[in-house]
């Protein structure tokens, strides 16, 4: 399976995901035009998406699914609550469905309004995508655990938000429990998910007031790094650029190990390897 995050952030989310047999986008935040334009940019159509996976209600994930539906004929699946008025197929959380040669799952996270993540299989590999959502808690890490690849939401820096422009209530709102994910949080994820096969992590929903590309990656890097999985690729999505294609489950190009300093060995060894 490969994807690209087509654009990201509050001014408009799409991602296209696709086997051989065929693809489908998570969310269409976009208008028609800008998704058709974005995705001739990686080599796709419209014709190349059999389906939308709703994350939830929010406009920056849904502006252009009327006209997908309308003007294309593409079917909608969402979770129950969240895609009633495009006339969306509902699929209960946890339960599997199949749209050409991938399978889906959608799980709730927490948001300000009804939303899940979705975790993709197709081909042999998974993703797992989980962007709008307030805090990465055990149940969440649960169904992204085991991805090949994952598209995490890395909202804002905590201090940069705190010491921003924005209004006591929308900070308020952004960093509570149902708003959105800090570089930290997202950085604490990552560390968790990186021992059960993580390969490629993409940074999604960047606050262009709040954060930075280099800022969100580093942060991240930095704490996979401490942790012993620093090989572990980490990217930034972008408004506007779709990311180069990720093809999930391709090896890390170096096996990283943890040296721990312990007691002389047998052998002599004064470090011990993991
Ligand atoms: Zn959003
Ligand atoms: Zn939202």
């Amino acid at each position: 399976m490969r994807l690209s995050v087509l654009s990201s952030g509050s001014s408009g989310n799409a991602t296209y995901m696709e086997t051989d047999s065929g693809g489908l986008l998570v969310d269409a935040g976009l208008a028609r035009r800008r998704i058709e334009t974005l995705l001739a940019r990686i080599g796709r159509s419209l014709t190349d998406v059999e389906a939308v996976l709703l994350t939830h209600g929010h406009a920056d994930h849904t502006c252009g699914v009327r006209s997908l539906v309308r003007d294309c004929g593409i079917e909608v699946f969402a979770a129950p609550g969240v895609g009633d008025s495009f006339g969306a197929n509902t699929i209960s959380p946890g339960e599997a469905f199949g749209i050409g040669g991938l399978t889906a799952t959608f799980f709730e996270v927490p948001h300000d309004s009804l939303t899940y993540g979705v975790r993709v299989s197709g081909g042999g590999s998974t993703v797992a995508m989980a962007t709008d959502l307030g805090e990465a808690g055990v149940e969440v890490l649960r169904y992204m655990r085991g991805a090949d690849a994952a598209v995490l939401e890395a909202n804002h820096d905590p201090d940069w938000l705190r010491r921003g422009p924005y209004s006591a209530s929308l900070k308020r709102r952004i960093s509570s429990k149902r708003g959105h994910l800090s570089n930290r949080q997202a950085a604490e994820a990552a560390v968790a998910l990186a021992p059960h096969g993580l390969k490629d992590l993409v940074l999604a929903h960047l606050s262009k007031t709040n954060n930075s590309p280099m800022r969100a990656c580093g942060t991240v890097q930095g704490a996979l790094r401490e942790a012993g999985h620093g090989g572990v690729r980490v990217r930034a999505a972008i408004a506007g650029h779709p990311t180069p294609w990720i093809e999930a489950g391709t090896p890390l190009p170096v096996s990283e190990h943890v040296y721990r300093y312990g007691e002389l060995g047998a052998a002599g060894q004064l470090f011990g390897i993991e």
